[in-house]
């Protein structure tokens, strides 16, 4: 085992933990990482997570707390805030939801009354579990009529959307993808909740950092309601915050809860709604994380993720792949292997990639054929690899790679060969080399 700088303490203290933080160094180190909802912090994100504000209780929001001591943690909750309506150009930020599926179930808490209908999209379209998804709060607990996208051209038709909500008259629209790769229209779908009567709640988690560097049209401008998490393009600790206009635009139309601004509405229903004490090391993470966001080259770096997720898409369609929409405009790949007869088969094809060091995960595509746990499709992503430092050539070489694992997968000898291939291209990328 090397040992690691940075978990001194624990090596001496408990080899059996401490020998598992090395593998996970080594398995990054020696593979591409193409799930599109992860990414790799900066050293500066992974201090301010292991520091002293993990230990402290704060209950409550900045300047208006349950607990004493609190001084220095609202100093480091105001510059997250401070940081965020920046970055983001909110009126108003929360900055303590744990992560994404709080963050949104505080604003179903927040806008609408058990029992409710909204419209979200269909998980097998791209959408997220708290969309509205039947084993999920937010299809137990609201009623949700989902949107699909086109079946033949898969992307989103904002007229048929248009028309659906005209029919079925939904009390909040929420725009938002996990799983589709093109851009989405936000001002649109703000027009179609304007004229239904309807709140407009966006999910940026996968494409917040897309957004935060105007490479994506940003939703804050228009929607009552933004969520994002804060660890996928956005590059920061595992967390999420929410964005919303100080103003409620409906009065509380659905869900009269006293004479609370929006603001005042969110904040209730993250704490004390559903959380107790927030995560402080976790919100002077996102502090840090929203400064790097906030520099220059984190414009550069949003620019190269969508470049090099146009490479990668452009070299798998030339090895004979189908992508579902045909390509890209974000972060994200959808590969449709009905057309390869491997249809069902994302499982054992995200296995045998797996195999050879490129992780990626299986999905469902549109109109999915099989089923979600042995679905058609398999999904990836470059915000994790532009991190590294890797740009279109070695693209071209991970995705000429993917296509000789898809049409060899039971074949160990491609598969080993591949490995080996992406071994020495990682090699040349090393993350946290003197971790
Ligand atoms: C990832 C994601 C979430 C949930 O985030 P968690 O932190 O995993 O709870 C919510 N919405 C969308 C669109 C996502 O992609």
């Amino acid at each position: 085992m090397k040992a690691m700088k940075s978990i001194q303490t624990l090596e001496r203290q408990d080899k059996q933990v401490a020998s598992v933080f090395y593998k996970e160094w080594q398995r990054v180190n020696e593979g591409v990482e193409l799930i599109p909802s992860e990414n790799f912090v900066s050293k500066a994100v992974l201090e301010a997570l292991g520091s002293i504000f993990t230990n402290k209780y704060s209950e409550g929001y900045s300047h208006k707390r349950y607990y004493g001591g609190n001084q220095f943690v609202d100093e480091i909750e105001d510059i997250a805030v401070s940081r965020a309506k920046q970055l983001f150009g909110a009126e108003h930020v929360n900055v303590q939801p744990y992560s994404g599926s709080p963050a949104n179930q505080a604003v179903f808490f927040a806008l609408l009354n058990p029992g409710d209908k909204f419209m979200g999209l269909d998980l097998a379209s791209g959408g997220h579990l708290t969309h509205g998804s039947p084993v999920n709060f937010s299809g137990k607990l609201f009623k949700c009529v989902s949107y699909n996208v086109d079946r033949k051209t898969q992307f989103l038709d904002m007229d048929a959307i248009r028309k659906q909500a005209l029919a079925e008259k939904p009390k909040m629209i929420l725009s938002g993808l996990t799983a589709y790769p093109r851009k989405l229209e936000f001002k649109a779908f703000q027009e179609i909740a304007d004229e239904v009567g309807a709140y407009h709640f966006s999910d940026i988690a996968h494409i917040a950092g897309l957004v935060a560097a105007g490479v994506h049209e940003s939703p804050v401008p228009y929607a009552d309601v933004v969520t994002t998490t804060t660890h996928k393009t956005l590059r920061g600790p595992r967390s999420a915050i929410i964005m919303c206009k100080k103003e409620d635009r409906l009065k509380q139309k659905y869900r009269p809860d006293g004479k609370k601004n929006l603001a005042e509405l969110i904040d209730f229903n993250v704490f004390p709604g559903i959380q107790g004490g927030p995560h402080d090391h976790v919100t002077a993470a996102k502090a840090v994380a929203f400064g790097e966001a906030l520099l220059p080259s984190f414009k550069e770096y949003a620019k190269q993720i969508v470049k090099n997720a146009k490479a990668l898409a452009d070299v798998l369609i030339s090895g004979g792949l189908k992508l579902v929409t045909g390509g890209t405009d974000n972060h994200l790949i959808l590969i449709d292997l009905t057309t390869k007869g491997l249809t069902g088969k994302g499982k054992e094809i995200q296995m045998a990639l797996d195999e050879a060091n490129i992780t990626v995960n299986k999905n469902t595509i549109p109109y999915e054929p099989a089923t979600p746990f042995n679905p058609s499709g398999i999904r990836l992503g470059t915000p994790a690899v532009t991190t590294r430092g890797m740009k279109e050539s070695e693209m071209e070489v991970i995705g000429a790679n993917i296509v000789k694992v898809i049409d060899n997968h039971s074949d160990k000898n491609v598969i080993a060969k591949v490995k080996q291939d992406i071994v020495e291209l990682s090699k040349g990328f090393l993350l946290y080399p003197d971790l």
